[in-house]
């Protein structure tokens, strides 16, 4: 009862997630520890090694795999992305709260093992804005944009079993809506533990 809470955050790229991840660390409204995934994917020259992404190989990625040191780990555009068991366990029992930040299906299989895990959903406030979101990054050609887009609408359908879902029209309001959610599940859970205690 006493470990931390598991927060996941999702949404499709584009939605500015990576940017509100990193607000919600900056701004310490809630004690809560980032865990630092694997992938396979390339680093990006803004990316820091093991701070950004653990970067590893494929054979050892299915290393990693095959030794069961995975929570989860999902394909998402060719590469491997997983969430090391280990590292977030152990936050966790030590009442520590944990925020991933990773897609549907890891967070979905996240859910299955720690059913009391909160899944949060960042959705654009429309297709269109999105497609502008994602166009004005220039990470992306037309073709993938599309691809992008697709991903997208398979995400929207998944966002239907998440608890919360937040609207990331202007960024500083919706930060603020999250930090406030966690808040109160972070009090409640201390309150139950006092209460449990007495
Ligand atoms: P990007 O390559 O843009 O950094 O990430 C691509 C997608 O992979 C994003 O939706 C991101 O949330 C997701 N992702 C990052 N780390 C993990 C992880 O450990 N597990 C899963 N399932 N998805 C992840």
């Amino acid at each position: 009862m006493n470990k931390g809470i598991l927060f996941i955050m999702s949404g499709p790229s584009g939605t500015g997630k990576g940017t509100i991840c990193s607000k919600l660390l900056e701004n310490k409204a809630n004690d809560v520890f980032l865990s630092v995934s694997s992938t396979t994917r390339e680093i990006r020259k803004d990316e820091i090694e093991g701070v950004t992404y653990n970067y590893t190989t494929l054979d050892h990625f299915k290393e990693m795999i095959d030794k069961g040191e995975m929570l989860e780990y999902a394909v998402y555009s060719g590469n491997y992305y997983g969430t090391p068991k280990k590292a977030v366990e152990d936050i966790l029992s030590e009442g520590k709260n944990v925020l991933l930040e990773i897609e549907p299906q890891g967070a979905l299989k996240v859910k299955s093992i720690f059913p009391e895990a909160v899944l949060m959903f960042i959705l654009p406030p429309s297709m269109k804005e999105l497609r502008k979101r994602l166009k004005v990054r220039g990470r992306e050609t037309d073709e993938q944009i599309d691809e992008r887009i697709e991903a997208a609408r398979w995400e929207f359908e998944q966002s239907q079993k998440y608890n919360y879902l937040f609207v990331n029209d202007d960024l500083d309001e919706c930060v603020k809506k999250i930090e406030e959610t966690m808040k109160q599940k972070i009090q409640g859970k201390n309150l139950v533990n006092k209460l449990l205690a007495e």
